[in-house]
């Protein structure tokens, strides 16, 4: 495995594995990597020959108030971790190779897809993200790419600008893999309390609640969002950013589940904001 801090680099590189046919598979990360990170990893390495992360905390995604600087950054751990699960390459350049002086251009999914949920509480964060993907897409040019489901806004905006903007790139989306209590690991579980990492399995369980009253028939999305809300604020220690359902196609909120939708929740516990989501089909 070979550690790589510049363009140009990766790109020599690149184009030499491409001129022997192998196929490349890319996982951009920012690092702090969990079993979460690793099932993408393991996803890449079936489906490709030449396996790169790249781990970066990119700063154009955070907002002003939030955790950019003390997002945990933990590179001698990861490095070991990816070496163990087959990666080949680690992209982990510094800030300045990514934006240097003088950089001014932005990429922006429009419409609805990043108008709700956390594009509406994070303002910026998807321009962020899909700015750094674009540049991590044409750095790496892989012939396929793996997110994960966890961050299922995220991965629909990035399938969308791959589409509308003929990005030559595969992408997968992989599964979300959770704590033995059900909780979905996130690097920003480091941030929990003993007192909050015990609570934290209750906006799963609350998804869980909700998605079995779907299965029981119940359709209408205020009944079901109740059912969540609910379960949430029965601790205290929670404050909700939202819950919502929204239509997977069109991403506007809807009134009743009679189309694939995604039920998706984003929580303070504490000073930590966490993510879920569970797709309502059956
Ligand atoms: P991050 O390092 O948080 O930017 O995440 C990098 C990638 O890992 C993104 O595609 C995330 O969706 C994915 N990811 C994060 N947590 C999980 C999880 N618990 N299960 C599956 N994928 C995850």
């Amino acid at each position: 495995m070979i550690v790589v801090e510049t363009v140009k680099e990766v790109r020599e590189i690149i184009r030499e594995k491409k001129k022997s046919g192998l196929k490349i598979g890319f996982v951009p990360t920012m690092g702090c990597l969990h079993r979460g990170h690793v099932s993408l990893l393991d996803v890449a390495s079936k489906l490709s020959d030449y396996v790169v992360v790249s781990i970066f905390v990119n700063p154009i995604q955070f907002g002003p108030n939030e955790d950019y600087e003390k997002y945990p950054r933990t590179f001698e751990q990861d490095k070991i971790m990816c070496e163990k699960h087959n990666v080949h390459m680690v992209f982990h350049p510094s800030v300045k190779e990514i934006y240097p002086e003088g950089f001014s251009t932005f990429v922006e999914v429009e419409g609805q897809i990043g108008k709700v949920l956390c594009g509406a509480k994070r303002k910026g964060h998807f321009r962020g993200v899909a700015t750094i993907v674009t540049k991590l897409f044409n750095i790496v040019e892989p012939d396929i790419a793996i997110f994960g489901q966890k961050d299922a806004q995220q991965a629909f905006i990035i399938k969308k600008m791959v589409k509308d903007m003929n990005i030559p790139i595969e992408i997968v989306v992989s599964e979300t893999i959770r704590e033995k209590d059900g909780l979905a690991m996130s690097s920003r579980n480091n941030y929990l309390s003993k007192e909050e990492r015990a609570v934290a399995p209750i906006i799963k369980q609350a998804l869980d609640e909700a998605y079995s009253a779907f299965l029981n028939n119940e359709i209408k999305a205020s009944s079901l969002k109740k059912i969540v809300e609910k379960k949430i604020s029965s601790c205290p220690l929670f404050k909700i950013d939202y819950v919502e359902i929204v239509d997977t196609v069109t991403f506007f909120p809807v009134e009743e589940v009679v189309k694939p939708s995604l039920l998706a929740v984003a929580a303070y516990l504490g000073k930590t904001r966490l993510i879920d989501n569970v797709f309502l089909t059956k």
